[in-house]
């Protein structure tokens, strides 16, 4: 009888993993090929997310994101998966499968290797709890990627700012109605737009468009 590898308090029973942990491994490892899928829409972030005001025009596109390319690359998840279940694999001294196919299929292959093999894992591998700690750490990253939180809600795109500094420069940054907000604030140069005015905000952003289509 010895302590769970992983969570260092509940019984092992003669194994090297509790049950709780086993389980909870059970459904990383299940988890992973949606999570792999999940980071897709992360990985070159829509010109929509980012914040602030442009010099000209648009916002400038936001570079590939080098941790989402490295995770959903052949070193990434797949690669944590295909070494653990190679590991076991000599361990057992069972024959080791060539990865094959797409980052998505060697993935998805892996991930059915060790949990085919989860019930020997559990009590008889001693990697046990390094296995189960990179897993959880694995699916701990990628959903802080994907689901940060809290996940603020910034509210309504209502327009770009028509506020002029004294330069005449026009602000033109994104505002933003929180949600529930009876008042509209610029986050850059801090105007505000009471109520009142909100009709005629439109009819400046208008000529704003307008002007800058001329331009
Ligand atoms: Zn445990
Ligand atoms: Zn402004």
């Amino acid at each position: 009888m010895g302590t769970c590898l992983l969570c260092d308090t509940n019984e092992s029973a003669g194994g090297y993993l509790c049950l709780a942990c086993t389980k909870a491994t059970v459904v990383r490892l299940e988890c992973l090929p949606d999570l792999y899928d999940g980071l897709l829409p992360f990985l070159a972030p829509s010109a929509a997310v980012s914040q602030g005001r442009s010099g000209k025009g648009g916002p400038a596109p936001l570079p590939v994101r080098a941790e989402i390319l490295d995770l959903r690359g052949p070193g990434g998840m797949v690669g944590v998966v295909e070494d653990h279940l190679s590991a076991v694999c000599q361990e057992r001294s069972m024959r080791k499968r060539i990865p094959a196919g797409s980052i998505e299929a060697r993935l998805t292959a892996a991930v059915s290797g060790l949990l085919a093999n989860m019930p020997w894992i559990a009590v008889s591998w001693s990697e046990a709890g390094t296995f189960a700690a990179e897993i959880r750490d694995l699916t701990k990253s990628v959903r802080s990627i994907i689901a940060p939180e809290p996940a603020v809600d910034r509210g309504r795109r209502i327009g770009s700012c028509p506020a002029m500094d004294p330069s005449g420069t026009l602000c033109g940054a994104v505002l933003w109605l929180p949600p529930g907000a009876k008042a509209l604030r610029c986050e850059w140069c801090d105007t505000r737009y009471p109520p009142y005015v909100w009709g005629q905000l439109k009819t400046w952003m208008t000529e704003d468009e307008k002007a800058r289509s001329v331009a």
